[in-house]
């Protein structure tokens, strides 16, 4: 499991029987918060940092180490601060300032001064916080005592983001084909991505794809079939379609281990070699969580698999989907959320069926689908887009609903949802922000964590919830 270090923060001046219960007290601390963390990361303290030097290795450490995910800071007593520049220069990982103290309330009968001398956080932690702004230093505060569930609640957020930054900073995204021809918004600087997030973006001919479908064995199309039997409804006669597809999925499935991906894209501009759009298969993948972006998205399918990371310890649903149709009935405007086919099936109300329908665009066979109604709940929707200058993304709250009516004729799964505040509002909002018409969408997360993804990696966010005024 990845790991968390814990520093506490304090110097020489105290002594050694002073600094010895600094450290008894942090560990204690630190194996408090390491069950609560409950499997989400380790939380493993190191020493009591005195000096420059020890501060220094100790970032530099935790820099180092692939399966550091990030620093918990403490600044138990006085730490001055001068003594942590050389190291907080050299932290490449993401911070958490945890503002707390190993004692809840003040022992105010026999309180003296060397009670205040070892417990002084409210001291300490502003010496601390100052030289971290004064460096510029993305990082997230948590106040208040170390067993508050609030506090809790915020180190728990921090680890999930770090996992999912620490994630993604090893990304590997496959573009089957290139964006689709005159789209601007799927569109994107590559090398920067890779700068900032630590996505390694390449191209693959299609081609490389077919071989590799050409080569699926019928047994091994027989086993994915199977699997399909067994999760969905089959409502097809076109067995040949659907196999067609489980020969596409096993295909996929050793691409992405050969190449070590973890999002994909197509485009149905660039399918040589295939009879059908990939639709079934790749929504059978997007369920555990490999991203995928449709029309040479890499920025929405990079994205889904770092928002599926974040969103793995959790219950709920994450995956791609696109703005499609609106109803706008005035006061209860809803949005229909779907794709020509690739929704994941983690949106499903019901057992998906399987269904195979003819495609107007693409030119190909009548490609097999899962088709579902979606589910309700509050969730998120987070596009990201390329301003020129820097990477934005655009977080709406929204609230998914149960359609309304039945729609016996849309051969594809949908999903709908309300935009926060309202629907005037909110669109307008997202349409001003320069939000795409491709979103991940999350149940399982919420503005909390897309802020703190967004500020740990210094990326503008655009907030779209209850209080936006345009
Ligand atoms: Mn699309």
């Amino acid at each position: 499991m990845k790991y968390l270090y814990f520093l506490t923060g304090s110097q020489d001046l105290y002594g050694e029987e002073t600094l010895a219960q600094v450290a008894k007290n942090s560990r204690e601390m630190t194996d408090y918060l390491h069950t609560r963390l409950n499997g989400i990361a380790d939380l493993r303290f190191l020493s009591v940092v005195r000096d420059g030097d020890e501060a220094e290795t100790l970032c530099v450490r935790a820099s180092a180490e692939p399966d550091c995910i990030g620093v918990v800071a403490w600044m138990h007593t006085f730490s001055p601060a001068k003594m942590w520049i050389r190291g907080l220069k050299a932290l490449r990982k993401p911070l958490l300032h945890l503002h707390t103290q190993y004692n809840q309330r003040l022992p105010y009968p026999t309180i003296d001064m060397d009670f205040m001398n070892l417990n002084q956080a409210a001291h300490g932690d502003r010496e601390f916080g100052f030289i971290c702004t004064r460096l510029g230093l993305k990082r997230e505060v948590a106040a208040g005592y170390y067993k508050n569930p609030a506090v809790i609640d915020k180190l728990r957020r921090f680890a999930e983001v770090a996992n999912a930054i620490d994630f993604s900073s090893r990304l590997r995204v496959a573009v089957f084909g290139n964006n689709m021809r005159d789209v601007a918004v799927t569109d994107g600087d590559r090398v920067e991505s890779e700068i900032r997030y630590g996505w390694n973006v390449n191209y693959y001919g299609i081609g490389d794809l077919a071989d590799l479908i050409a080569a699926v064995s019928p047994a091994e199309i027989d086993a994915q079939t199977a699997e399909y039997a067994d999760k969905y409804t089959l409502r097809t006669t076109d067995t040949a379609a659907v196999r067609e597809q489980a020969k596409y999925e096993a295909a996929l499935r050793k691409f992405i281990k050969r190449e070590r991906v973890g999002a994909f894209t197509d485009t149905f501009q660039d399918l040589h070699g295939l009879r059908q759009l990939p639709g079934l298969s790749v929504q059978n993948i997007m369920a555990e969580g490999i991203g995928f972006g449709p029309e040479g998205d890499y920025k929405t399918a990079a994205l889904m698999s770092v928002l599926c990371k974040m969103a793995q310890n959790r219950q709920g649903a994450t995956a791609f989907i696109e703005d499609y149709t609106y109803d706008l009935t005035e006061g209860g405007e809803l949005e229909l959320a779907a794709h020509m086919l690739e929704v994941s099936p983690v949106f499903a109300a019901e057992k998906p069926k399987i269904e195979v329908h003819p495609l107007g665009i693409g030119g190909k066979e009548p490609p097999a689908r899962l088709v579902f109604d979606g589910i309700a709940g509050d969730a998120v929707a987070v596009s990201m887009v390329d301003m020129g200058t820097h990477f934005r993304l655009i977080c709406a709250k929204i609230r998914l609903v149960t359609p309304p009516h039945k729609m016996p004729k849309l051969p594809v799964a949908r999903v709908m949802w309300e935009i926060l505040p309202d629907f005037s509002t909110g669109s307008a909002a997202w349409i001003y922000a320069g939000g795409a018409h491709h979103a991940v969408v999350s149940t399982a997360l919420t503005a909390e964590d897309i802020r703190l993804f967004a500020k740990l990696t210094d990326t503008e966010l655009i907030l779209i919830d209850e209080t936006t005024r345009v």
